[in-house]
């Protein structure tokens, strides 16, 4: 098996409006993915397509080369994709602690739990009694991150982790990136930082207006070319 997750012709509407116009994205197992493009470009109906969120044709996405498209967001859990989501989403009346457990609902075997995950942020651990509400934005970045670690996923999809987050604190949530793909998960980011996206991952897919304007590995890509597919041309 050459790709862990593949779509194919991937299209995707909500109603009768089409966000998505046919796109060919290739995960390869171990390695960072990320998804760059304006805003509307259709970065996150791709990901809501792949965990079932939004419904797209069984055929068009294949994990494992099992069609998975239109499958209901907890069997997508199951077969081992968990989702970032956009703005976090924690359980507001939760603990850090309890958070954490929530992604742990569904679990697979894998290497990551509570132990784990605080050793990769202590300040988790330091403040998992407290409620989720009251730690800083990035500190909630952590713990969905971390909540979505715990159901052991091989694949993790983060949509705009950074959202919101001050320089410092986006680098130290990415900093966490080499330990989570250390044994041999694959991570597919959605960022609005193209620099960072670059830097962080091996390979880059710029959408544009629900369709993929350029696709390289990430140390190939110049600075132009990018620019060119994200904006499209003059
Ligand atoms: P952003 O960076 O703003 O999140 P994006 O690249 O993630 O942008 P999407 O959110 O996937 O883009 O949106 C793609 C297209 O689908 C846009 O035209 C958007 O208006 C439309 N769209 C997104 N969500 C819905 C929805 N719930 N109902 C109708 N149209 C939607």
């Amino acid at each position: 098996m050459s790709h862990l997750l593949e779509t194919t012709g991937l299209q995707a509407f909500y109603g009768d409006a089409q966000a998505l116009f046919g796109v060919d994205v290739a995960l390869r197992a171990g390695e960072i993915t990320a998804v760059i493009g304006a805003n509307g470009a259709g970065k996150s109906t791709f990901l809501k397509s792949i965990t079932g969120l939004v419904r797209v044709p069984g055929e068009a996405i294949r994990h494992k080369g099992d069609p998975i498209g239109g499958l209901p967001p907890a069997e997508i859990v199951r077969r081992g994709i968990a989702m970032v989501p956009e703005g976090r989403r924690l359980f507001p009346s939760l603990s850090v602690e309890e958070n954490l457990q929530m992604g742990a609902l569904t679990r697979r075997p894998g290497p990551w739990n509570l132990q784990r995950l605080y050793g990769m942020f202590p300040i988790l651990e330091q403040k998992k009694r407290a409620p989720s509400t009251s730690l800083s934005g990035g500190q909630q970045q952590m713990v969905a991150l971390g909540r979505a670690l715990m159901s052991n996923p091989d694949i993790l999809l983060c949509d705009e982790l950074s959202l919101g987050l001050a320089p410092i604190v986006i680098r130290e949530i990415y900093a966490a990136m080499p330990t989570i793909t250390a044994e041999g998960m694959t991570v597919v980011i959605v960022e609005q930082d193209v620099g960072l996206a670059q830097q962080v991952s091996q390979q880059v897919y710029c959408f544009q207006e629900g369709q993929v304007s350029l696709q390289g590995r990430s140390a190939d890509l110049t600075r132009e070319q990018i620019s060119q597919a994200y904006f499209g041309a003059e």
